[in-house]
């Protein structure tokens, strides 16, 4: 479903990622793990053209995404186009960033209802489920500030679904939570994996990552240095830094 071939961003002249390459098969879910400023986060705003890179290639759903090729040469799509691909992938960060003046509901419907044009009716009804999915029903009508973190970041995934994407990125979705929100949240990333959802999830939590992922790719200064199923990387990994990482995430 998504293929990235030698994705290249600069910053200036620090270069922030150098030729990643990642493929994602649809249905699964592959972690990315990796120290503080190796270009996770910036690896998942260039899919979700967030961010545009300066060399590479990205598919999703067999589109290239940002770019048109005409022959040989490559143009930028424009920003109608850009908004098209992006709302077929979900994003979910680090912090919850539900729209704090809209209670959890109307959250959920916001996209449904403006962005794919459903009747608010139909977004409510849809919205409604979702928010039984992840465990949320009585809490429809509450704000963000009336919600826990771990709740709100379980609304902004039901939100996320709610654009029935073609993949969803998650950003260390759980690392500004207190530790006992954690588990919830992860138990609503388990459920939505299982139901076959493609998931590219960024994290520090290796048991989800054992348990859940099918491939795991330990990143470094901007390099893919392992990539393969979950169960090898985390338990025999091939590189002695991802060793390394693994023992002192641990
Ligand atoms: P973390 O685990 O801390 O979230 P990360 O792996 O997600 O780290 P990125 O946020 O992708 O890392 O950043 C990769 C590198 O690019 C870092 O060194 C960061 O300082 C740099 N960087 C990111 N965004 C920018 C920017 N807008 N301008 C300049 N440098 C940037
Ligand atoms: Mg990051």
């Amino acid at each position: 479903l998504v293929k990235a071939v030698d994705v290249t961003k600069n910053y200036g002249d620090f270069c922030a990622l150098d030729k990643v390459s990642m493929e994602v098969v649809r249905g699964e879910v592959s972690c990315i793990i990796g120290p503080s400023g190796s270009g996770k986060s910036t690896f998942l705003r260039c899919i979700n053209l967030l961010e545009r890179m300066d060399g590479g290639a990205i598919w999703v759903n067999d589109e290239l995404i940002g770019y048109r090729r005409e022959g040989n040469n490559l143009h930028q799509i424009s920003d109608a186009e850009i908004s098209r691909q992006r709302r077929r992938i979900g994003m979910v960060f680090q912090r919850f960033n539900l729209f704090p003046h809209k209670t959890a509901i109307e959250n959920i419907i916001e996209g449904p209802v403006h962005v794919l044009g459903q009747s608010v009716e139909q977004a409510r009804e849809r919205a409604s489920v979702l928010l039984e999915r992840v465990g949320l029903a009585e809490k429809a009508n509450h704000y963000p500030s009336e919600l826990s973190g771990g709740q709100q970041q379980r609304v902004a995934i039901a939100r996320a679904m709610g654009m029935q994407p073609d993949l969803i990125l998650f950003d260390e979705p759980t690392s500004a939570l207190d530790p006992e929100l954690v588990s919830e949240v992860l138990d609503v990333m388990k459920d939505l994996a299982a139901s076959g959802m493609t998931m590219i999830v960024v994290t520090h939590e290796l048991g989800f990552a054992r348990n859940v992922a099918n491939t795991v790719t330990f990143m470094e200064a901007g390099k893919v240095v392992e990539t393969g199923l979950a169960s090898e990387v985390l338990s025999t990994p091939k590189s002695a830094r991802t060793a390394e990482f693994i023992k002192a995430v641990h």
